[in-house]
């Protein structure tokens, strides 16, 4: 199913969470795919999102797609797009 999801707007639709992994550092941010859509908009393709290491400032993370868990008993933590004027 998620091999499938290419477009933000499959993957809100699916309830994903995107997670940006920095290859450099192996620093990991999750976002929720609705969030994003929102944001960018939901044709935009998940593999040419800009995500940018915190940590290290570099570009060159790995993105995937998890599916988010509605469970109580795990905490998961999410960022938030915001833009900045
Ligand atoms: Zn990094």
């Amino acid at each position: 199913m998620v091999r499938t999801v290419d477009t933000l707007g499959k993957a809100a639709y699916h309830n994903l969470l995107v997670v940006a992994e920095c290859r450099q550092c192996g620093r990991r941010a999750k976002f929720l795919a609705e969030d994003l859509a929102r944001y960018y908009y939901s044709d935009r393709k998940i593999r040419s999102l800009p995500f940018k290491c915190r940590e290290c400032d570099a570009m060159d993370c790995k993105i995937s797609l998890t599916e988010y868990l509605n469970d109580r008993t795990r905490e998961v933590v999410v960022w938030r797009p915001m833009k900045i004027r």
